[in-house]
């Protein structure tokens, strides 16, 4: 509860509101709310229009997980990409990063979340049927793109394992990933360049 002497109940609410976004301050969240006052009603309610529709219309793909506003997301659905490769992701955030780098021109998988055995995530919370479906009706390459975390290690070396014996090319992006990275936090170039010098899954294991 931020203490809101003197404002009115319907502005300290969408204070109170915005203060709870990550990077917004109590006194970012006042500045805001203010400037929401100032300008035009209209503007107000474009936003409430738009924040309203966000979850009505942002879905998950139902073949790769990434954000989709309808069944398919825009990257299963581009006949010019290649959806024979995979690139294989922790979270939908993580396409963002990856598409911002402009070059692949694969298909994606997002695990929603990684192996991680402090948090009781097995296998079973990850989107692997989905993927094991993929897998079978024939892809040419799988990218693991985990972070370069240890949970995210041990999920790259857990798939490498789970598909070794089907017929299709397992490589992993580069060390150009500090140790200990999120995609999220990487620059373009870096990972853009990590995913070009992707190095195949069994040269990475000794
Ligand atoms: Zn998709």
């Amino acid at each position: 509860m931020i203490h809101l002497p003197g404002v009115p109940a319907p502005l300290a609410r969408v204070i109170e509101m915005l203060a709870t976004l990550p990077g917004i301050g109590p006194k970012t969240a006042m500045r805001l709310g203010l400037n929401l006052l100032s300008r035009p009603a209209s503007d107000s309610e474009h936003l409430a229009e738009a924040l309203r529709i966000l979850h009505e219309e942002v879905g998950f793909c139902e073949t790769c997980g990434c954000f989709a506003e309808q069944g398919h997301c825009q990257f299963c659905t581009d006949v010019n990409r290649d959806a024979t490769v995979i690139c294989l992701v922790e979270q939908p955030v993580d396409v963002l990063m990856m598409e911002r780098g402009h070059g692949y021109r694969g298909c994606y998988h997002v695990l929603r979340g990684r192996l991680s055995p402090v948090d009781g995530v097995g296998p079973e919370q990850l989107r692997l049927i989905a993927l094991d479906k993929r897998v079978e009706q024939g892809i040419s390459e799988l990218i693991l793109a985990t972070s370069a975390t240890v949970d995210g290690e041990a999920t790259a070396h857990y798939l490498a394992n789970r598909y070794q014996h089907q017929d299709v090319r397992i490589s992993r992006i580069s060390r150009g990933v500090p140790e200990g990275g999120e995609l999220e936090y990487l620059d373009e170039h870096t990972l853009s360049r990590a995913l070009d010098q992707r190095v195949s899954w069994d040269s990475t294991v000794m």
